[in-house]
């Protein structure tokens, strides 16, 4: 009996023993993940299609002197077809561990490459672009063409499946925002978009004649909250853009199913929850198609995806749209975006902005650890420093590695 006894204290001991290992070592992961430093996303812009604005060489030096300051986790690079590029500065970063997306944009900007149907307005007009004569302008193609979204897959196919892509990052997955005014977010109005409205039990003729008969009130909003954004006064308004959100970004969706299909992860650029419905992106849907997404949280842009640039332009292309409230772009406000992005089921990246542009992108280092500062209180997987990591000031890189 005594020996049964201290047979079973022994088993006993052995079991507490194994209990107390596994708390630890939890524990310990637990510290860790804790402790762990945020991991960053930079960008690479090479300025479109045509022949890269930087070589191989001056990418490669650029990345390991800043992975010497932060540690970088993935280079989002693009969009250039010169594929030399990225053999050469893949095979730098796989070396390092830093895993290397394309910087693939998919409703504009895609006509220099192939075939496109043009996204229209509820009046059948291609809306006005953004400052066309400074070259900024681009125009937006229909979100539910199945020819747009082959082109896009087929772009890929045709000039980036062989370059050691470990996965792609998809910009301008939206319409065109109030950069355009009205038509720009009343968009895309063309047949096959109106099947799909009325799909959705949304009459597009009856949206139509609802804003001609309310002008800028078809925009009231009755509340604002940081998650669930703007109620709209008008019935018809809230399910216009509700449907709208489904049918961007089902598209979408698709879209990335088919790249993931090729081996790719996904990564998505997206307008700030607030601004998001006005463009089609409805982050429910968008982040079951994601691994991670990259809400553009820019408080100092003064150009489009900035947020208080684009929340400017609302209330110019609807000035007597009422119930919109006041938000100054502080960290309280970013502190808001980045609640409303928490619930999502993929890695979150917010997209804090680091480059400087005089008078269009007035940062500073002090700008920067603030951003990044109340991103990391919210714990998610890391931040992306947007958007060209060639152009940023060393000084608002070295500050985010201390
Ligand atoms: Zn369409």
């Amino acid at each position: 009996m005594n020996v049964k006894l201290i047979g079973n204290n022994s088993q006993m001991n052995t079991d507490m023993k194994k209990i107390i290992l596994l708390l630890s070592a939890l524990l310990a992961l637990a510290a860790c993940k804790h402790t762990e430093a945020p991991g960053y996303i930079v960008q690479v812009s090479l300025g479109g299609w045509h022949s890269p604005d930087y070589s191989a060489d001056q990418i490669v030096a650029r990345i390991d002197s800043v992975s010497r300051m932060i540690p970088v986790q993935k280079v989002i690079i693009g969009w250039s077809i010169d594929e030399d590029i990225y053999q050469v500065v893949g095979a730098f970063l796989h070396n390092k561990g830093i895993q290397m997306l394309l910087w693939l944009p998919v409703f504009a900007e895609t006509e220099e490459m192939c075939e496109s149907e043009p996204a229209v307005d509820l009046w059948g007009r291609i809306p006005a672009n953004y400052d066309l004569a400074a070259g900024e302008g681009f125009r937006f193609n229909c979100p539910s063409s199945p020819e747009n979204a082959a082109h896009v897959v087929g772009i890929y196919d045709k000039y980036f499946a062989d370059c050691g892509f470990d996965g792609v990052f998809l910009d301008r997955i939206r319409t065109q925002s109030f950069v355009s005014g009205v038509g720009g977010v009343l968009n895309c109005g063309c047949p096959l978009c109106r099947e799909k409205f009325a799909a959705e039990g949304v009459d597009l003729e009856e949206v139509k004649a609802s804003w001609e008969a309310l002008e800028d009130a078809f925009f009231n909003v009755s509340g604002y909250r940081p998650v669930g954004g703007f109620s709209f006064y008008n019935t018809l308004t809230a399910k216009y853009f509700e449907a709208k959100g489904h049918i961007v970004s089902e598209a979408v969706g698709a879209i990335a199913d088919s790249l993931r299909a090729r081996g790719l992860e996904i990564g998505m650029d997206l307008y700030a929850p607030f601004m998001a419905p006005f463009v089609g992106q409805d982050y429910e849907i968008l982040a079951q198609h994601a691994d991670f997404i990259k809400p553009m949280l820019y408080r100092q842009t003064f150009a489009p995806a900035g947020m208080g640039f684009e929340y400017d332009l609302l209330k110019a292309a609807v000035p007597s749209a009422t119930g919109y409230p006041y938000f100054e772009m502080n960290a309280e406000f970013l502190d808001s975006q980045l609640d409303a992005m928490a619930p999502y089921p993929c890695a979150k990246y917010p997209g804090i902005e680091i480059n400087y542009r005089e008078g269009v992108v007035p940062t500073s280092p002090e700008y920067v650890t603030e951003s990044l500062e109340h991103v990391m209180a919210h714990h998610f997987d890391g931040a992306v420093l947007s958007w060209n990591i060639m152009e940023t000031p060393d000084a608002h890189i070295a500050v985010l590695g201390k």
